[in-house]
C-alpha cells in the first residue's frame, strides 16, 4: 500500500520556507472546511495552492457543528427547491468519496397531533421524490404504538406517532483534516499555526499576505496571484484589512451542544425535539454518550472558544426533559459541551434562526474574494464555485489554466477508499488481520477510513502499536503517532479535541489519557517536561472551562433564542 506524504511539524517548517520563497496561483486563509474544500478543489484543477490556518485545522466553527450532513429536509419547509436538490447531490456525493465521514443514520420526528403526522407525512413524501432518495432509505410514518416501541425514552403522554427519515452523520473536524490531507497529498503547501497579519498590495492590487508563525515566531510573505478569504467568523477582520472603506457584514450566531453519559438518556437513534420556543434540536447518540443540539442565538464577544452560558444548557436541558421520559435530566448530568459560531450574512429584521444559510461570495476593492454562510453539508460545491472564480480571474490575468488533475465529486478524500459498505470493508479486515481485536479494527476504520487499513496491518505485525494509552482507554499509541506524523498535529489539544475527538466522546473529555498523550507526543515532537506539563495543564484547564457555563456573558434581551 503506498505511503501517503508526511504531514508533521518538519513538513510545517519546510512549507513555510516555500511560501517565502515560491509565488502561488491561490492563497487560502483559514484552515475550516471553506478553506479546506476551496484548497483541495483547486490542486484537483492543477492550481498551485497555498493554506495557512492561524491556529489548529478546524478550530473554529468546522469542529463545533450538529455533525450532520443535512440531505435538504429543512429547506423544502423555506420552499428553496434549488437549495434541497444541493444538499441532497452533495450529501450522496460525500458518501461516494469518503464513506466513513456520511454513515447514514435514521431520525425520529416525534409529531403530537394528527394535523401535524399529516404536515410531516406530506413534507417527508414530498422530499423523497425532489431528491431522489434510494428505495431503501425513504421516509415512513409510524403510528403510536410503533413509535414508543422504537424508542421507548419518549414522554407516551405526548406521542400520536413518528416520522422517521435518513440523515448522514459525519465527523466535522476529521472532514477538515481529510480534506487538508488530499490537498497536500496533490501538492498543496499547507500550514497550521500560520496566522494572515496584513495583506500586501501592489498598486491596488492585491499581490499576498504577510503571516505571523505563531510557533516559531517571525513573520513571511506569501505571493499569490489570488487570494481567498475562507475564515469563518473572522471574515469581515480579513476584509477590514483591505481598506478602510469596508465595513462589517457577518452576523454571528451562536450555537451550543452539551453531551450527556449515554446510560443517562439511552436513545437508541437520533430523536427530533421540540424546543420551549418550537425551534427544532436534536438528541444525538454516539458511542458512550448522546449529545443534545443546538442553540440559534446573535452572539457578541471573543470568537476562539465563545463561552457557554447557563441559559443555553438549560434551553437543551429543557427540550430533552419535555420530550423524554427519564430521571430529570440537569447541569450535573452533563460532561461535556461545545460552541461554535455560524458565520452568516447579516439581514437587517431577521432572527437568528431566519437568517439565510446560503452561502455568499464578497470580492473587495483590491480583489479578495471573501466567503460567508455556507454548511458543512454543501462546502465541496461552494468551493466549486469560488475556484470558478479564482480560474476565471487567473484567466484574466493572461494565465493559461493547467490540465484538471481529478473532480472532486468523484475522487475519493484521503481515508475515502472504503467502498460503499464501512461495514463490509470492516468485516473483511477482521478476517485478513484475526491477531487485531475486533473492536480495534471497527475504531480504525470508522475514524480513519481505509487510512486505517494501513494502521491495522502495522498492529498485526507488531502488537506493540495496539497498545491502548491508558488502561480503560480506546485510544492507542499508534494513533497518537499518526496525528503526529500525517496529521500535522502540533498540541495536545489538537490530538484530543480534533484529531481522536476524545474531547467530544470519552465520557471523562481524555483526561485520563492525558498525561500518557502528551508524553508520547513531546517524545515525537521533542518538548522537554515542562512543555510536556504545560500542554496537560492548558487542556484539563480548557476541559474545566468549557463546562463551567456562565451566567449570561451577553445581555439578556440578546439572548432571545430562535
Ligand atoms: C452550532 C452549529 C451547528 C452546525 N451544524 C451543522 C450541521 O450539522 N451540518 C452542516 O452542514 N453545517 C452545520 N453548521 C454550519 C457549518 O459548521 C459551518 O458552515 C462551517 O463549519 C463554516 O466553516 P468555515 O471554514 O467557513 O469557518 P471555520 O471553521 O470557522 O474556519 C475558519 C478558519 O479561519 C481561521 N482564520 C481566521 N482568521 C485567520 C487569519 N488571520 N489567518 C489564518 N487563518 C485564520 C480560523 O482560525 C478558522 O479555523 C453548524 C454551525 C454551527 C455554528
Amino acid at each position: 500500500m503506498a505511503r501517503p506524504p508526511e504531514l508533521s511539524a518538519r513538513t510545517r517548517a519546510k512549507n513555510l520556507d516555500v511560501l517565502s520563497r515560491e509565488p502561488f496561483d491561490l492563497l487560502v486563509i483559514g484552515g475550516g472546511i471553506t478553506g479546506a474544500g476551496i484548497a483541495r478543489e483547486a490542486v484537483l484543477r492543477g492550481l498551485q495552492v497555498a493554506l495557512v490556518e492561524r491556529r489548529d485545522f478546524a478550530c473554529g466553527t468546522s469542529s463545533r457543528s450538529s455533525k450532520l450532513i443535512h440531505g435538504g429536509l429543512r429547506y423544502l419547509a423555506q420552499g428553496d427547491v434549488a437549495l434541497v436538490m444541493e444538499a441532497a447531490n452533495e450529501r450522496r456525493s460525500l458518501r461516494r468519496i469518503a464513506p466513513h465521514l456520511a454513515r447514514p443514520i435514521h431520525m425520529l420526528v416525534p409529531v403530537h397531533g394528527r394535523s401535524g403526522y399529516v404536515t410531516i407525512s406530506a413534507g417527508l413524501f414530498t422530499y423523497d421524490r425532489m431528491a431522489r432518495v434510494l428505495k431503501e432509505e425513504r421516509n415512513r410514518m409510524l403510528g403510536r404504538d410503533e413509535t414508543l416501541s422504537l424508542e421507548p425514552t419518549l414522554r407516551s403522554d405526548r406521542i400520536y406517532g413518528a416520522g422517521l427519515y435518513y440523515e448522514c452523520l459525519t465527523d466535522d473536524a476529521r472532514l477538515v483534516i481529510e480534506n487538508i490531507k488530499a490537498a497536500a497529498a496533490l501538492g498543496a503547501v499547507v500550514a497550521n499555526y500560520a496566522a494572515v497579519t496584513s495583506l500586501l498590495e501592489e498598486g491596488g492590487k492585491l499581490v499576498g499576505a504577510t503571516i505571523r508563525d505563531e510557533i516559531g515566531g517571525g513573520d513571511l510573505a506569501v505571493r499569490a496571484k489570488v487570494v481567498v478569504n475562507a475564515a469563518g467568523p473572522w471574515v469581515d477582520d480579513l476584509r477590514l484589512m483591505e481598506g478602510e472603506g469596508e465595513k462589517r457584514r457577518l452576523h454571528l450566531t451562536k450555537g451550543i451542544h452539551l453531551t450527556l453519559p449515554f446510560d443517562r438518556l439511552p436513545v437508541g437513534r437520533c430523536v427530533v425535539m421540540n424546543a420551549a420556543d418550537k425551534r427544532s434540536v436534536f438528541a444525538i447518540p454516539r458511542g458512550k454518550v448522546v449529545y443534545l443540539g443546538t442553540t440559534d442565538t446573535d452572539y457578541e464577544g471573543r470568537y476562539d472558544d465563545p463561552p457557554i452560558t447557563a441559559d443555553d444548557a438549560q434551553y437543551l436541558l429543557d427540550a430533552a426533559n419535555s420530550t423524554f421520559d427519564v430521571e430529570r435530566l440537569g447541569f450535573d448530568d452533563v460532561i461535556g459541551a461545545w460552541a461554535g459560531l455560524r458565520p452568516l450574512l447579516h439581514q437587517e429584521g431577521k432572527k437568528p434562526s431566519e437568517i439565510s444559510r446560503k452561502d455568499e461570495v464578497m470580492v473587495g476593492p483590491t480583489g479578495l474574494i471573501s466567503m460567508a454562510g455556507g454548511k458543512l453539508t454543501t462546502y465541496r460545491k461552494m468551493a466549486e464555485r469560488v475556484v470558478g472564480m479564482v480560474t476565471e480571474r487567473l484567466q484574466a490575468l493572461g494565465e493559461t489554466l493547467p490540465e484538471k488533475r481529478g473532480d472532486s465529486e468523484t475522487t475519493p478524500l484521503s481515508g475515502g477508499e472504503t467502498g460503499d459498505d464501512v461495514d463490509a470493508f470492516i468485516q473483511r479486515l477482521k478476517v485478513r488481520w484475526p491477531r487485531v481485536s475486533a473492536d480495534l479494527v471497527e475504531r480504525m476504520i470508522q475514524v480513519y477510513g481505509s487510512n486505517g487499513e494501513r494502521m491495522v496491518e502495522a498492529m498485526a505485525n507488531d502488537p506493540q502499536l495496539a497498545r491502548r494509552c491508558g488502561a480503560d482507554s480506546a485510544l492507542t499509541v499508534s494513533e497518537v503517532a499518526y496525528a503526529v506524523r500525517e496529521e500535522m498535529a502540533m498540541t495536545l489539544n489538537d490530538f484530543l479535541e480534533r484529531r481522536s475527538r476524545l474531547f467530544l466522546w470519552d465520557p471523562n473529555n481524555g483526561l485520563n489519557v492525558a498525561a500518557d498523550v502528551a508524553r508520547r507526543m513531546g517524545n515525537l515532537l521533542g518538548w522537554d517536561a515542562s512543555r510536556v506539563d504545560a500542554e496537560v495543564e492548558a487542556y484539563r484547564k480548557h476541559v474545566h472551562d468549557v463546562k463551567s457555563f456562565a451566567t449570561s456573558s451577553i445581555p439578556e434581551a440578546r439572548v432571545a433564542h430562535g
